[in-house]
């Protein structure tokens, strides 16, 4: 199989190019973020408790998010391989996926970073914020999703360095410029 962690900061283009190297490789794209999204839309139990903590930039437990993961594993049987958007988002998390993977008899292949300036995050983010109507896309929220990210999330990327897992993407660039980027390094480790 080929697994593949999509990591960045809030705004740096991960579920855009996820859906793209989904559609390429033909792997199952597991999107927490999307997840979390459509149990808001629904306006489901879990989604009001979710949409407290999304709502303050801040995130949920490590524990809710494990088991959810655990659950939308399960349910795919029988794929080429799964991208992951948006989780792991600690290091809690990130030991909980091997540790999943595990039971497949499977592994991380590669964890793809996102790499992009600050201000363009939040110009992003908030321009996306005008459209998509996203409680946590508006300027309070996006510092402390920011800071939340650079204390809670980036010390994953040493976790995956030290397993020479981490191949590092320029960000910046068109859609285009960054998939291409992406398919380059993916199509060297399919070979
Ligand atoms: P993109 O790079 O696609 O712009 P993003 O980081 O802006 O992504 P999502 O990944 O959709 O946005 O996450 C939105 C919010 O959902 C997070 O700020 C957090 O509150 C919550 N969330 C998503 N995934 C997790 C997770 N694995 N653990 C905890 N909270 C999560």
């Amino acid at each position: 199989m080929l697994n593949i962690v999509i990591f960045g900061a809030p705004g740096s283009g991960k579920g855009t190019q996820s859906t793209k190297i989904s559609e390429k490789y033909a792997l199952e794209h597991i999107s927490t973020g999307d997840m979390l999204r459509a149990e808001i839309k629904a306006n489901t139990e879990f989604g009001k408790k979710a949409n407290s903590y999304i709502s303050k930039g801040h995130l949920i437990p490590d524990e809710v998010m494990i088991d959810k993961l655990d659950d939308l594993m399960k349910k795919k049987n029988g794929v080429k391989g799964f991208i992951f958007d948006g989780f792991p988002r600690t290091i809690a998390q990130g030991k909980a996926l091997d540790e999943m993977l595990e039971k497949y008899d499977e592994k991380v292949t590669v964890v793809l970073s996102l790499e992009v300036e600050e201000d363009e995050l939040v110009d992003r983010i908030l321009k996306r914020g005008e459209i998509s109507g996203r409680s946590d896309d508006n300027r309070e929220t996006v510092e402390a999703r920011l800071n939340v990210y650079h204390n809670q999330t980036e010390p994953l990327k040493n976790y995956y360095s030290e397993q020479f897992k981490l191949v590092r993407i320029p960000g910046q660039g068109t859609i285009d410029e960054v998939f291409e980027s992406i398919s380059t390094v993916l199509d060297r480790i399919i070979g």
